[in-house]
């Protein structure tokens, strides 16, 4: 009788192929046998009747701000809001740390501070700035998955925005290294501008941030990144794609030859601009919430396979940095808290009012994240060999987000208030139970993960 440390019984297990009732067995924090009624002891049996088993969620795209913004986010809090999702795994950006992540010393502090406090895994990202273009190889060799670039304003003075010709040399020698980049896609031209006119003329609300970015300021940038990635061959990642023409560029790229995945937020899925009034500084990010109708073109196309993946942009601040603002909605600092809410807003959202397959929220929430940046097999599936991470949801509980449900560290989610169905009951990083009903583990232990060389 085989001996393991950890089955996990009768959940009904997900993974791209679709679902099956099976056990779960793990040995050494690895997946060792899947199937039915599976024979032999463990030192810990966890019952999943009821329960369905997903891989756990790889969060391609959070800010954890550790260290030097420590107090926006940080390590332990941050990766204890991710496994409350479901989340065993984060990709973290190299801005809005300080320093933000464009070296080797850099990239070494960042991994000191989240291996003393991270309760997930960890993979980070690096940053592509003018700055730092001699200092991509070495980047890559301390194991980044990629490298950030900014098309427009970052908002943090120490991580500059891509010019046309950082862009190119950097993907140039991203192509080399064998790394992915990441591109924030809006043009600092259409942006900058239409911003500065309107606080000239004093149009300072929710609805004149709105206007101020475009559908076409991210088209612009699309195109362009497009076009270098096409010319240098390097493999193009585009974060937070807010609109259904944005998709459509990189699908037509795509299928021309262009090595691009795109990614879109569940904020791009679930709220619309009328909501900014209602949430205010909660929901500002960029590119923008957009109107309805946009933002079911995005629907569309997640469930008709274009999109690759969905990832939080989690990036919190603290309250006065979104509150401190007065009337100016230009003068509040951006970004959304979503890092424990993608897995439970897709299940309720996606799989249960339009129909997605578990499978398609098991790719978009891992296994494609897991390929796309070197981490599988390791990570991202249920299968033989594949660290056991896992995430077990109640697929049918209905209940409203409270902010006590949440576990980061300013709790100012969008998604307070807003009926679920369908909850995340227990996190398992690497055979370890690391959140259960509601309690994250009080300990660290996430690990660096680094792409395949
Ligand atoms: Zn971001």
């Amino acid at each position: 009788m085989a001996l393991y440390d950890l089955i996990v019984r009768g959940g009904r297990v997900v993974t791209t192929a679709g679902v099956e009732r099976a056990d779960v067995a793990v040995a050494d924090g690895q997946i060792v046998a899947v199937g039915p009624e599976l024979e032999g002891r463990a030192g810990e049996e966890v019952d999943a009747g009821g329960l369905h088993v997903l891989p756990a969620l790889i969060d391609a795209h959070v800010h954890f701000n550790e260290p030097g913004r420590t107090a926006w986010e940080g390590w332990a809090t941050g990766t204890r809001a991710l496994a409350a999702g479901g989340g065993a795994l984060c990709l973290e950006m190299p801005l809005n740390a300080s320093p933000p992540t464009l070296d080797a010393a850099s990239f070494a502090a960042k991994r000191a501070a989240a291996e003393v406090a991270a309760l997930t895994d960890f993979a980070l990202w690096g940053g592509l700035t003018p700055a730092n273009l001699d200092r991509l190889e070495e980047l890559a060799a301390c194991g980044v998955v990629g490298f950030k670039a900014f098309m427009s304003n970052s908002g943090i003075a120490d991580f500059a925005a891509a010019d046309d010709l950082t862009l190119f040399e950097g993907m140039r020698a991203a192509a080399r290294l064998g790394r992915v980049v990441a591109v924030h896609a809006e043009s600092d031209a259409i942006t900058a501008g239409l911003a500065a006119r309107a606080r000239a003329a004093g149009r300072l609300s929710a609805r004149d941030y709105l206007a101020s970015r475009p559908v076409i300021a991210e088209l612009e940038a699309i195109g362009r990144a497009l076009l270098l990635a096409g010319e240098t061959g390097c493999a193009l990642h585009i974060v937070h794609v807010s609109s259904g023409r944005g998709v459509a560029l990189a699908a037509e790229a795509r299928a021309r030859g262009v090595d691009v995945t795109v990614e879109t937020c569940p904020h791009y899925l679930v709220l619309e601009g009328d909501d900014v009034d209602r949430l205010g500084a909660a929901a500002k990010c960029a590119p923008p919430l957009r109107d309805a109708a946009t933002r079911e073109e995005v629907w569309a196309l997640l469930l008709a396979g274009q999109i690759d993946l969905v990832a939080s942009d989690h990036s919190p601040a603290p309250a006065e940095m979104k509150a401190g603002a007065g009337a100016d909605f230009f003068a509040a600092w951006g970004g959304i808290a979503g890092v424990q809410s993608t897995l439970a807003l897709l299940l309720a959202e996606g799989h249960h009012r339009r129909g997605m397959a578990l499978a398609a929220v098991a790719a978009l929430t891992a296994t494609n994240v897991a390929a796309r940046f070197g981490l599988a097999p390791r990570k991202g599936a249920i299968a033989l060999g594949a660290d056991a991470d896992l995430a077990l949801a109640a697929l049918d509980e209905r209940y409203t987000l409270r902010r006590d449900d949440l576990l980061d560290r300013h709790r100012l989610s969008p998604y307070v208030g807003r009926e679920l169905r369908g909850r995340v009951r227990r996190t398992i990083r690497r055979g370890q139970t690391i959140f259960a009903n509601g309690v994250a583990a009080p300990d660290a232990g996430g690990r660096l993960v680094v792409p395949r060389a």
